[in-house]
């Protein structure tokens, strides 16, 4: 049996992932002097995609981690966020990124290559010796003795741990074995993403915002990552026929082109710099009410995937991560932990699942409701943003397990 060395007379955290939300996990139990091993299915541990937008709350749980240096030095600082109208290729509404926002939130709100973001927190782990990273690991069983858990990878490794976190994503078995094999919902969206050298991009093109262009049934997103180095484009659009567990469409440059014929020009100008050679089927979930059942907990995707709009995935994986840490420390009623993690977590999780769906909807507005969202937005103070996201954001000075813990 594989089974890691013991601290303190106890087993190891079994963490099965090894994502933003696996690695995260096991960084802040390291923290807390846990022993950790993480099962990753894949033979490395990397990232696929491009960008990922990173608000202030995702930065305190970076400080928890003990990452935000490492962080800081290698994100990219918008200037603004800016909503625009596809059709008409207007700016509705914008909120700056200034020193009022820093002051009120306590960070700035910043944009990574999630490479970059795994690589971070992968360089982390690996720099503790309390974690045991093990890739080529895929969980195929696992079983609550009420003691300890006992967990078997398809190769025919077995592991024992105290406990099994479980952050394996959107298509989570340990979630399915849990609580039921529904699988996640989606709208149809798909997305294609990627990112270019920004000296490709025309200066006209370019900009030092988070810019989102909202369209019927349709968005287009742009913002600069790595210090700016790199420009990150993404489309999606709505195909009705796509179901949970399609296969993402092979996107072509005629289909795009048709997609987002009625976008302003300046709009369609972006469309050659997207990168198609992969797409993406957008989905989230209803909010779950359990997270755990004895000594099994989920995180991340797993609990709660979220829709993209508020981009708020990741930094729930990182919260989760500080406060299920948190909430083990120095105990060793682990059921009594999870559940208290769970309880500090369900309700935020829920109404970002929620309120992520929301503005998804705005963005994709379609006929007087575009009209409605457009009127609506222009009368709005700039503010008027941070103001409704001041609860997800979190106010200055409030560390994540706090922050985490509130709802409003
Ligand atoms: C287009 C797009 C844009 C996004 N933009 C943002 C954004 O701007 N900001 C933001 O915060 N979030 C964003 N998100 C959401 C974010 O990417 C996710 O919420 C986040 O990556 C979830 O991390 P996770 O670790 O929970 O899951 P995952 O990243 O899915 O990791 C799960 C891991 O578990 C492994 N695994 C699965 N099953 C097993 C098994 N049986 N055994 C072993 N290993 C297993 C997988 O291989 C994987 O490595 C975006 C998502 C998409 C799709």
């Amino acid at each position: 049996m594989a089974t890691a060395p013991r601290t303190r007379g106890t087993r190891p955290i079994i963490v099965v992932g090894g994502g933003i939300g696996g690695t995260a996990a096991a960084l802040a139990l390291s923290r807390r002097g846990r022993r950790v091993v993480v099962l990753e299915q894949a033979e490395d541990l990397t990232e696929v995609g491009a960008g990922i937008q990173m608000p202030p709350n995702a930065f305190k749980a970076f400080a928890a981690l003990g990452v935000l240096d490492a962080v800081q030095r290698i994100a990219a600082y918008p200037e603004r966020l800016v909503l625009g109208d596809m059709p008409s290729g207007r700016a509705v509404y914008q909120t700056p990124i200034d020193d009022a926002f820093v002051n009120r939130f306590g960070f700035r709100y910043a944009l990574m290559h999630r490479g970059d973001l795994l690589q971070i927190l992968v360089d982390a782990a690996r720099a503790s010796e309390l974690i045991t990273l093990e890739t080529k690991a895929r969980v195929v069983s696992f079983a609550d003795h009420g003691d300890r858990v006992a967990v078997a990878t398809e190769d025919g490794r077995d592991f024992e741990g105290d406990a099994m976190i479980a952050a394996d994503g959107l298509w989570s078995r340990t979630r399915a074995t849990l609580f039921g094999d529904e699988p996640p919902r989606t709208d149809g969206y798909v997305v294609c993403r990627g990112v270019v050298p920004v000296d490709r991009v025309p200066p006209s093109l370019y900009s030092q915002t988070v810019t989102m262009w909202g369209g019927p049934e349709l968005d287009l997103f742009h913002y600069p990552l790595r210090r700016g180095e790199i420009y990150n484009i993404g489309a999606s659009f709505r195909d009705a026929s796509l179901v949970p567990g399609s296969e993402p469409p092979a996107v072509t440059r005629e289909l795009l082109a048709q997609r987002f014929a009625k976008a302003a020009p300046q709009i369609r100008e972006l469309l050659p710099y997207i990168d198609l050679t992969r797409s993406w089927v957008l989905y989230d979930r209803p909010p779950l009410p359990h997270w755990c059942a004895g000594r099994v907990a989920l995180l991340g995707d797993a609990a709660h995937p979220t829709t993209i709009y508020i981009s708020q995935g990741a930094c729930m994986a990182l919260e989760d991560a500080v406060v299920i840490a948190h909430c083990l420390d120095g105990t060793n009623d682990i059921a009594a932990a999870f559940r208290n993690y769970e309880k500090r977590r369900v309700l935020r999780a829920a109404r970002i699942q929620l309120t992520s769906h929301q503005f998804g909807e705005i963005y994709h507005a379609v006929g007087v409701n575009r009209e409605l969202r457009n009127h609506l937005l222009a009368g709005l103070r700039p503010e008027a943003l941070c103001d409704t996201l001041a609860w997800v954001f979190g106010p200055a000075g409030a560390d994540c397990v706090t922050t985490a813990a509130t709802v409003a």
